[in-house]
């Protein structure tokens, strides 16, 4: 029997957050931005504002360009996550099987509770007047319905804002025919680029490419993609009891563009310290770290390295994003950041290294005085000079870099 997934996703968090909160805000096009609005990009661009072309990721001088009546309005990136419990607790109400995606997204298998597509039609459409009363009338989400975890994204997105589909097993293929490629979950810019060379432009022509060729040109993404293409999705279900994050981000927008490297590696170090701090929080380490910078000129580069031993260490993923980073610094960067992603529970193995138990212990111990007084209460003194401010942007689950 086929599974059945919900796919939960808020329409504009942040701004929909914001307008809930200020009814000043209600039926304007705003933009959440981070702290320094000057420098910062629109996180978040409320329905409104996306209407008159904002796009999520524009920097704001740009998006202002476009839109002089848009309303910029610094985040508050802890609310967002309050609130983002909150929502979580309400799914739980339907499913023990939860599970978070990112700040606003969640599947939900309700295979079991729901019994049917058309039980899981009433199902969703209970969600949504559960949230209504809990989070308000300006808090809205789009629903996806259908067998798996990839098609139930692809199924919301072709929704947003605030609709509700379902997609049964027979119309997977169907759904897939409407969609681009890069509509789906796992095709990025860079797969689908490798697609187009293939001369492959469709779900159809994806279909149509034998399995061998796509295993040769992308190794084991190639079955992947070719079941993607079916509209199958093996991964695993829908994770009960997990909270658990699928990567490990942040970046920064710097106060002004350079390529000094005494400076760069001070804010990717202070960056792979917060990244490293929230690994170990959640007992985690990580196989692949992905390096990210943008450049003046708004161009943007980033690079992964797999490791063999998993870390959660902060050092250990400044050296190696640093190492991505370096011999890239040919113009002035505006921005930089990493992501850890691979990851594993730890299993809190000694080291059979005595220099490495003893930087193990000097971690616990610096661990356990964030765990009492906050993340403020120790700095490298590499890190020093720094000042990093919260940005909503900077809040990541499963932040992309
Ligand atoms: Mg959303």
């Amino acid at each position: 029997m086929h599974r059945i997934i919900l796919h939960i996703d808020m329409n504009s968090y942040f701004a929909s957050v914001e307008q809930q909160a200020n009814p000043f805000l209600r039926g304007k096009p705003i933009g959440i931005t981070g702290k320094d609005q000057e420098r910062s990009v629109v996180a978040t661009a409320s329905i409104e504002a996306k209407k008159l072309g904002v796009k999520t990721a524009m920097s704001t001088w740009e998006a202002k360009k476009i839109c002089p009546s848009l309303i910029l309005y610094a985040g508050d990136p802890e609310k967002y996550s309050d609130i983002m419990h909150r929502f979580n607790a309400i799914y739980q109400e339907f499913t023990p099987h939860v599970e978070p995606f990112s700040v606003d997204e969640s599947f939900l298998d309700i295979t079991e509770e729901a019994e049917d597509f058309f039980g899981a039609t009433y199902m969703a459409q209970m969600i949504r007047t559960r949230l209504k009363e809990e989070l308000g009338n300006h808090i809205t989400a789009s629903i996806g319905i259908a067998p798996n975890k990839l098609m139930a994204k692809l199924a919301c997105e072709t929704v947003k804002p605030s609709g509700l589909t379902v997609v049964q097993p027979e119309e997977l293929i169907d759904l897939l025919n409407r969609c681009k490629l890069d509509d789906l979950c796992g095709i990025g810019p860079r797969i689908l680029k490798r697609l187009h060379a293939l001369d492959i432009k469709t779900f159809a022509e994806l279909r149509a490419c034998p399995l061998e060729d796509l295993q040769r040109e992308f190794k084991s993404y190639g079955l992947w993609l070719h079941e993607a293409a079916y509209g199958r999705d093996s991964s695993q279900g829908v994770n009960a009891n997990s909270s658990d994050a699928k990567s490990y981000g942040h970046s920064y927008t710097l106060p002004e563009n350079t390529q000094d490297q005494t400076v760069l590696k001070r804010y990717l170090f202070g960056l792979a310290d917060k990244v490293g701090w929230r690994m170990r929080r959640d007992g985690v380490v990580a196989r692949r770290i992905t390096a990210h910078v943008r450049f003046g000129d708004f161009t943007s580069h980033s690079e992964q390295r797999t490791v063999n031993t998993p870390t959660a260490d902060g050092m250990d993923l400044f050296k190696i994003s640093w190492n991505i980073v370096k011999p890239l610094l040919t113009s002035d960067v505006r921005l930089v950041g990493l992501s850890a992603s691979m990851l594993t529970k730890n299993p809190s193995q000694p080291s059979l290294f005595k220099k490495e138990r003893n930087m193990q212990s000097v971690l616990c111990a610096l661990d356990s005085l964030q765990h009492r007084y906050g993340t403020g209460v120790w700095k490298r003194g590499a890190t020093l000079p720094l000042n990093l401010k919260q940005r909503s942007s900077g809040f990541h689950f499963d932040h992309e870099v």
